[in-house]
């Protein structure tokens, strides 16, 4: 819910992992600053994600191809005539509004309805409600499924069809009003390029117009043959990428759910045609699997196959994960077909084969891709990590659990004085203990508040060193979690630290 989002957004800025971007300056609306221990959870989910795709892969490579590109490049995507929101400003506010959202958002609230009527009749019927018989014989639930259904007939079409004036008249009928002035005083419903652009070059120069990079995938394909010839690789084969990308979002909200400025990590997978469908189920089945392994609950991944499929595609799912705002795109998986290559060649004049010497003969590859984006990643892992814990003795801590591999500090090193040598050798333990992994030195306040601290950046190990250190070389590791404390030699901890959080 909205409020679990609050909370974490604000733990987020207070434990210094995401921050409003520019924020002395009142921020600016949709850009967010990851922080340090921010940067960190990025930058290992990144690794994890690299780690699992091309380390793990022989036949996949990885680049960094540059945000500017060719600004041919994105007429032959298709993204200068068809990246396209449909708008609508209202002439009272001046606002601007996507005209999809404003009708999903209708519908959210017939919806909202429906389950309204449900929870009624749930609580008056007790142990004996049987929902589904419910709404199907419910005459006033029935009325609002029938509304729903034909709002959504209606709004497909429309969108298909190009037919503008018709989805202007819908959200009139609708009686749709702007959420902030309440008008519903609305201009024309027109095409808005979700694509930045700047200029290359000096205006004297002759400048030539040039776009911030939509998404990562197209330098995937202008390196095609680049990647295919110097790494002399055959088909099948993967290009694997992580950059960022730039959408002039209308709607940008939810913090960094949608974002103007993101990061994606996309791998391109180039196959014969004709087995697209085969490598499709399989990069459905292995990139659920890279979600299982992180451990946040199978019950917060879904597939949701695309029955709309894009211009360029043959199938697609989402995989979609249960953020505080409910089940949301995390991941895309396309079946792209030779669309991409296909342009690139028309467009360019240069053929983008491969040839096949069993068969003997060149052919465009068809491409099924995996996208997902890293901030939705970073988003997905701090909510399902957030908890807030009664403990036994009644007092309250909050606790990011994020998986080992992943978490930004690995391990903190408290001297349980500040004296007597202690700090001395705890600085010992962190200097053996840095090569390997992030650590943290702490030497202030209460060792509790120190241990609540730690919970609250989500840090898996305490490591506390005492007078018995001294004497025996043993300390005490506590686990985040499950908040034991065991008694082991400096050595244990050091390898129990480094097994546990091997990515
Ligand atoms: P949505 O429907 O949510 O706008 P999309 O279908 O346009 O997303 P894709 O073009 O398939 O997204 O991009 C692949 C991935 O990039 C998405 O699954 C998502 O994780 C991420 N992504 C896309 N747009 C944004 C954005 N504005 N902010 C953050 N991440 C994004």
């Amino acid at each position: 819910d909205q409020n679990e989002l609050k909370k974490i957004i604000s733990h987020a800025k207070e434990y210094g992992y995401v921050f409003p971007s520019s924020e002395i300056y009142d921020g600016l609306s949709a850009t967010y600053d990851y922080g340090q221990y921010g940067a960190e959870l990025k930058k290992n989910i990144r690794e994890y994600w690299w780690k699992a795709m091309v380390q793990m892969h022989e036949n996949i490579v990885g680049i960094d191809a540059s945000i500017f590109m060719h600004p041919t490049t994105w007429k032959a995507s298709g993204h200068v005539d068809a990246f396209n929101d449909p708008m609508i400003d209202n002439k009272d506010s001046k606002k601007r509004y996507r005209a999809d959202v404003l009708i999903e958002e209708h519908v959210a609230k017939i919806e909202a309805k429906i389950d309204k009527e449900v929870a009624k009749a749930a609580k008056r019927f007790g142990d004996d409600f049987d929902e589904a018989q419910f709404k199907e014989t419910n005459p006033r639930v029935l009325q609002n499924q029938e509304k729903i259904d034909a709002i959504n007939e209606r709004f497909k079409k429309d969108i298909e069809e190009e037919n503008f004036e018709d989805l202007k008249l819908l959200i009139e009928e609708l009686g749709i009003a702007d959420p902030v002035s309440g008008s519903k005083n609305w201009t024309e419903v027109r095409q808005f390029n979700l694509m930045f652009s700047t200029e290359l070059g000096s205006v004297a120069d002759g400048a030539s117009k040039i776009y911030l990079r939509p998404e990562t995938a197209q330098g995937i394909f202008v390196n095609y043959l680049n990647v295919q010839k110097t790494g002399r690789m055959k088909l099948p084969f993967g290009i694997a990428q992580t950059g960022k990308a730039f959408r002039n979002e209308i709607i940008a909200r939810q913090f960094i759910f949608r974002m103007r400025e993101f990061e994606q990590m996309e791998m391109q997978f180039f196959v014969k045609p004709g087995t697209e469908m085969e490598w499709y189920e399989n990069w459905k089945e292995k990139r659920m699997n890279w979600h299982r392994s992180l451990g946040l609950g199978e019950e917060n991944y879904r597939f949701h196959d695309h029955l709309n499929l894009a211009h360029y595609a043959n199938a697609a799912c989402d995989i979609e994960f249960n953020f505080p705002m409910g089940f949301k795109e995390l991941e895309g998986i396309h079946s792209r077909t030779d669309f991409d290559l296909k342009a690139h060649e028309e467009y360019s004049g240069k053929k983008l084969q491969f040839f096949d010497s069993e068969e003997e003969k060149s052919y465009v590859p068809y491409v099924v891709e995996t996208s997902i984006g890293l901030d939705r990643m970073f988003l997905a892992i701090l909510s399902n990590s957030y908890e807030e814990e009664t403990l036994e003795d009644g007092s309250t801590r909050t606790v990011l659990k994020i998986p080992k591999v992943l978490a930004p500090v690995k391990a903190a090193v408290l001297p349980l004085l500040n004296k007597d040598g202690l700090p001395e050798k705890a600085r010992e333990i962190l200097n053996e203990l840095k090569f390997s992994v992030n650590v943290q030195y702490d030497g202030k306040d209460a060792i509790g508040r120190r241990y609540r601290r730690q919970d609250a950046i989500g840090t898996p190990y305490c490591i506390t060193v005492d007078h018995q250190t001294l004497e025996d070389g043993t300390v005490t590791i506590r686990e985040r979690d499950s908040m034991e404390q065991k008694r082991v030699s400096i050595q244990e901890v050091v390898s129990e630290i480094e097994n546990a959080v091997d990515l």
